[in-house]
């Protein structure tokens, strides 16, 4: 039924990039089998969902969004594909992404936009709009997405769903197509905060085959759903609250506020004081690491390959036509950031950036719990209207200074603005995804 559904749902929403039926109808056999013969269940058995198209799966096409990967078909799974495999869940397709993650409404796809389902001329956000529109449209019960600066937490604000970037080194990294790898981390999309914890249960914890996965000792993310917040220390980062916030949005936050102060939460103001570098700082790291990830495309080894004469004019042709705009303005300022010359101006500059936004958290996390922001400036805006890419780069305010320290935070549904929804960034300290779970679960 979920297949029949995205049939005519997604002829509107364009949140799928491959539909995988006859896979996933094969696989839907075998659990009822299971389940006739009174086998053991995995966690998630039977369960429809869906990966942003950067997660590698085996035999099934993964392009990131991006025409120099049409029709690659990997030879292997992504970690958090074997765990889900492994838990049970069924995969129904591949999402909708801006190119190589690069981007916030999807509009960077190198395929088609994607829409926002609560209004089909706005977009869904990104880079994983496929994701958390495919979930705000019921498509499935949940979809994994990707977050190197915001790309689960802002669409999942757009769309009006619960999306989760869990800390860095918390889910493997193996198996997802690098865009900014000390940036990068998987998490879920969903419905509701119960169904989040679920599935981070099933995809977190060590991967010997990420050497950025962190040996913790992964609790059961379902035992922090009780719904009491008592005592619990919010501190609100008075930066989160500046000029660029819309006042509509900044309204159901502080209603929102409100709530979680009648919950017995204490609420206090705080400062993360250099919070204003953090965009500039991700805007050199990011492109940096990524102009060195992407140099492996050069039409030898994966997808697309141009015609020509000789291999260095392949080479050539095949990054110009196979990379979009928007991949090509961020290679071409990581290689310049990165040459001799420019590397200590530049690129070390912004990780001594990188180290002063971290202890701007540290520091606040000495006494609060819990920090509570919008997730977004804005509600979604329609397609075409951002076309510059600096306004577009602003959206990300709220949710990047989260990964240059490398911590976790979760986007709830907070309330609408003329219809659209608005969604509450709740952070907390390394490790502590059940805090933000605890929060979010008496707040919703
Ligand atoms: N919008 C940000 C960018 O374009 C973040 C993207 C992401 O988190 N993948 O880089």
């Amino acid at each position: 039924s979920y297949l029949d559904y995205i049939d005519s749902a997604d002829s509107r929403v364009k949140a799928f990039l491959t539909v995988t039926a006859d896979s996933a109808l094969m696989k839907a056999a075998k659990v009822d089998k299971k389940i006739a013969g009174g086998e053991s269940l995995g966690s998630l058995e039977g369960l429809p969902m869906a990966m942003k198209d950067n997660m590698c799966t085996e035999g099934i096409p993964t392009t990131c969004g991006s025409r120099i990967l049409e029709n690659f078909n990997p030879p292997y799974d992504a970690t958090v594909t074997e765990r889900l495999k492994a838990s049970g869940a069924v995969l129904l397709g591949k999402l909708n992404m801006d190119e190589f993650a690069m981007g916030s409404s999807t509009e960077n796809s190198g395929y088609h936009p994607t829409a926002n389902p609560w209004d089909l001329e706005s977009v869904p956000g990104g880079s994983s709009g496929g994701s958390a529109a495919c979930v705000a449209a019921r498509e499935v019960p949940f979809a994994l997405g990707s977050d190197t600066g915001g790309s689960i937490r802002q669409p999942a604000a757009f769309c009006g769903v619960v999306g989760l970037k869990p800390t860095y080194g918390a889910v493997s990294r193996y198996g997802l197509v690098a865009f900014a790898s000390s940036l990068d981390q998987i998490g879920p999309l969903t419905t509701n905060v119960r169904d989040n914890a679920l599935v981070l249960n099933a995809i977190a914890g060590h991967d010997p085959k990420d050497s950025t996965s962190v040996p913790f000792v992964k609790p059961d993310y379902t035992r922090f759903l009780e719904n009491d917040v008592k005592g619990l220390k919010i501190g609100i980062p008075d930066e989160y609250f500046a000029s660029g916030l819309n006042s509509d949005v900044a309204e159901v936050i502080q209603k929102a506020i409100r709530t979680f102060e009648s919950l017995g939460a204490e609420i206090e103001r705080c400062s993360l004081p250099h919070t204003e570098f953090a965009m500039p700082a991700y805007y050199i790291i990011a492109p940096a690491e990524c102009s060195s990830n992407l140099a492996r495309y050069d039409g030898v080894r994966y997808g697309y390959r141009a015609e020509a004469d000789d291999m260095i004019e392949m080479f050539k042709k095949t990054r110009e036509k196979g990379f979009g705009q928007e991949v090509k303005r961020r290679i071409m300022l990581g290689t310049y950031a990165l040459s001799s010359g420019y590397y200590d101006a530049y690129y070390l500059k912004a990780q001594k950036v990188r180290t002063l936004i971290k202890q701007d958290f540290d520091r606040a996390f000495a006494k609060y719990d819990v920090l509570l922001s919008p997730t977004a400036p804005t509600t979604a805006y329609k397609i075409g209207e951002k076309s510059d890419p600096l306004a577009m780069y602003m959206g990300d305010v709220y949710t990047i200074p989260v990964n240059l320290a490398g911590l976790p935070a979760i986007s709830v549904p907070a309330g609408f603005v003329d219809g659209m929804p608005v969604g509450m960034q709740l952070i907390s300290k390394h490790f502590e995804e059940g805090m933000l779970y605890k929060a979010a679960y008496a707040f919703e």
